[in-house]
């Protein structure tokens, strides 16, 4: 009996998130993530899912980012009904992450009926909210390398540093006689974190499927704290508004972590910071609880004026109405508001008002994918099409690679050097063609192993 890998995504591209493994007659699907960018990769959410969902034995997850959990609830309005196994803190931050993902699309929906710039009409959300509550209760916590035994399968959840919670699998396959180890890297987090734990290596896969986010990159030296001190004092000087795109989990907590960091040390002063998003809520006492992934003191995280994760004057906006209020407000202010790729959401109202004003400052920190508003801004374009209108674009733009939560190449190549010995069969996933590319490159020079980049639908006999 064979088994098989089929890539449903995150093959030549670093959204989309989808892999199927087929062992003896049950399938198992690693992550659900949605496609994330442009018009043409949305448009790939609303194909029909390649296998009948119902098919699917169990969704393995390996971090509660949108484009590896986003796609569940659609899976589960096609006919999936579980279960799906994360680690524990996967699934509280899933408790938050899929209702939000699930009104951002209905509030998309209803801005273009409104506006009458959907193509499609009237607009339909891929998925509501209540099909993000059915898709919460089929989630079942797991916890850290304590192996999961299912039919054929048994699967290790390995600490990856990338989120909390971030996990690389690591899937053992019983098939017939004989034993294969499959390893799915998931994204892979930075060693040098003051926030995170640095990723587990693991020593031994046959079959090895590793991220590419950044495989043809260093991320720079420039230390995070330079960046973000040179973007707050344009704004003080200025009197202008910093924007930050950010994931209001993960992401933000990273930010304002260094934005207290500044505070504390004098290097700025303090100044109102707002975390703008339906899902902005303090998610410190997230931290607390999974004390074991990040490298925070978890007395201080409980501390209400001492907490690393915000700053003295943070205030959370969840109200719309408020949220509005922010748009006429005078600088100098931090306003933190996702999407972190600037393909929906909040910041895209923030940056409609903010982006025609040189006084003003935007400051990326995560990575931009392809066909984003992030990646256009980032390339320098000079205006940009919001909610069907062009703004012109004469805010300072600023970029910290150092708060990527994503490893660079080196630290790719360091993770792989704990294997002890070469993967038969080695797939570079979840970057575009060029990182893709590159990082085969490293590690047929590096480790001279057999490797290569799968595209979305290739199917591989993997025993
Ligand atoms: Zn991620």
């Amino acid at each position: 009996m064979s088994t098989r890998l089929s890539f449903l995504g995150a093959a030549g591209t670093v959204t989309g998130s989808r892999f199927l493994l087929e062992v003896k007659d049950h399938r198992y699907l690693i992550d659900c993530g949605l496609f994330q960018g442009g018009r043409s990769e949305k448009v790939l959410n609303w194909e029909a899912f390649p296998i009948p969902p119902e098919r699917i034995d169990a969704v393995l997850l390996t971090h509660a980012h949108i484009d590896h959990v986003g796609y569940l609830p659609r899976l589960l309005r096609q006919g999936f009904r579980g279960p799906v196994y994360a680690t524990d803190a996967t699934q509280a931050l899933l408790e938050i992450v899929l209702p939000d993902s699930a009104h951002l699309q209905e509030q998309d929906a209803l801005y273009a009926n409104k506006k009458g710039y959907s193509r499609h009409k009237p607009a339909l959300p891929l998925y509501t909210a209540a099909d993000a509550e059915e898709a919460l209760k089929l989630i079942r916590g797991v916890s850290f390398d304590s192996p999961l035994k299912l039919d054929g399968v048994t699967i290790t959840w390995r600490p990856a540093g990338h989120i909390l919670g971030s996990a690389t699998l690591d899937v053992e396959i019983t098939n017939g006689g004989g034993t294969r180890r499959v390893v799915f890297s998931g994204d892979l987090g930075r060693y040098e974190s003051e926030v995170m734990r640095p990723p587990v290596s693991l020593a031994d896969a046959d079959v090895l499927l590793v991220e590419s986010t950044y495989g043809d990159r260093l991320h720079s030296e420039e230390p995070i704290q330079k960046v973000l001190g040179e973007a707050l004092d344009h704004i003080i000087k200025s009197g202008g508004v910093l924007l930050i795109p950010a994931f209001a989990v993960g992401r933000t907590q990273e930010v304002l972590y260094h934005l207290r960091q500044l505070q504390e040390s004098g290097r700025v002063p303090d100044l109102p910071i707002f975390v703008d998003s339906p899902m902005a809520v303090d998610v410190s006492h997230i931290y607390c609880r999974f004390g074991n992934d990040h490298n925070l003191d978890i007395n201080l995280l409980m501390d209400q004026n001492e907490c690393p994760l915000r700053c003295r004057d943070t205030r959370f906006v969840r109200d719309v109405e408020e949220s509005k209020q922010l748009n006429t407000r005078a600088g100098p202010a931090v306003i933190i508001s996702a999407s972190g790729m600037v393909n929906g959401g909040r910041i895209m109202h923030h940056l409609k008002w903010r982006l025609p004003d040189k006084r003003n400052a935007l400051l990326f920190v995560g990575y931009q994918a392809e066909g984003t508003k992030g990646r256009l801004l980032l390339e320098g374009a000079e205006r940009i099409r919001i909610h069907g209108e062009e703004v012109p674009v004469r805010a300072h733009i600023f970029q910290a690679h150092a708060l990527s939560a994503h490893a660079d190449r080196d630290e790719i190549l360091r993770w792989l050097g704990g294997f002890s010995r070469p993967p038969r069969r080695t797939f570079v996933v979840h970057g575009e063609p060029k990182s893709s590319q590159a990082l085969q490159e490293h590690i047929r020079k590096r480790f001279g192993w057999e490797v290569s980049a799968p595209r979305t639908g290739e199917v591989h006999e993997i025993v």
